[in-house]
């Protein structure tokens, strides 16, 4: 399946990918365990590790089933931190599942769910010390919207994260990870989560998000300052952050 993207309008890659989360939503996290062989947790892990204050308003976009937000509740806990996080996603699906693993988990306190589109947030200027977005970005038809909207609701010194797949740096590593992206993937997604289409999707969408070095100057366009990035696995992943000064 090629979806082309560079044919699609905006509008219709905002019904493509709904359908694909919706229809993969049960299967998400066990597929993400599948596809990167367990290490998202790790670079998770180390996404959450970019936030120094804990006692803060954090708003975790495209949240999906609550990965971040839960590591951020966890390690706020352990440094007896009260933070506060509003998980928005624009699937009600995904929120649902966040939800539903917040009650099974006995995490309750300092949670909000909001369904909404990140290319137009329903959060008044400076509300955010920290906006964070991992694996959700690419998703989004028109990522300078999203860009816009995460600086309109950030404090002033308040800090973007993003975590995104990226352009593998190390030669050597480039034609396994294609081959992989391309051929085993999708196959993983046939069989798991018995749609192969939409994990076709995932890996070309992934081919065609903007390299760490043109993702900066994305940001920097809309205003963030102190813009930086930190490759991951060899770039397979990279974490952006930057500033609203
Ligand atoms: N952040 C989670 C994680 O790291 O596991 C979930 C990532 S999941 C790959 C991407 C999420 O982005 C999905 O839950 C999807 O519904 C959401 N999404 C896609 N387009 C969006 C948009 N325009 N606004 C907000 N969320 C969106």
């Amino acid at each position: 399946v090629d979806f082309g993207f560079s044919k699609v309008t905006f509008e219709q890659k905002r019904a493509l990918v709904r359908d694909v989360f919706s229809n993969v939503a049960s299967k998400y996290d066990i597929m993400n365990d599948l596809m990167s062989l367990g290490i998202h947790r790790w670079w998770k892990d180390e996404f959450v590790r970019q936030i120094p204050n804990l006692q803060s308003h954090i708003l975790d976009v495209a949240s999906g089933t609550g990965d971040i937000a839960f590591r951020i509740k966890k390690q706020a806990k352990e440094h007896n931190k009260v933070v506060s996080i509003t998980l928005c996603d624009i699937n009600t699906d995904m929120l649902t599942l966040a939800h539903d693993r917040a009650i099974n988990n006995n995490i309750l306190q300092g949670l909000s769910y909001v369904t909404s589109d990140a290319e137009k947030l329903p959060f008044p200027d400076d509300s955010f010390d920290y906006y964070t977005i991992a694996f959700g970005i690419r998703n989004i038809p028109n990522i300078n919207n999203a860009l816009k909207e995460a600086y309109r609701v950030l404090k002033p010194m308040g800090k973007f994260l993003c975590l995104e797949f990226s352009k593998v740096e190390k030669e050597w590593l480039k034609p396994i990870y294609e081959f992989y992206s391309f051929n085993i993937i999708p196959k993983i997604g046939k069989i798991i989560a018995r749609n192969e289409s939409a994990y076709q999707y995932l890996v070309e969408s992934i081919a065609q998000f903007p390299d760490q070095d043109s993702f900066s100057i994305m940001l920097k366009d809309v205003g963030f300052d102190k813009v930086s990035y930190k490759n991951l696995t060899c770039g397979i992943t990279a974490i952006h952050s930057a500033y609203k000064l």
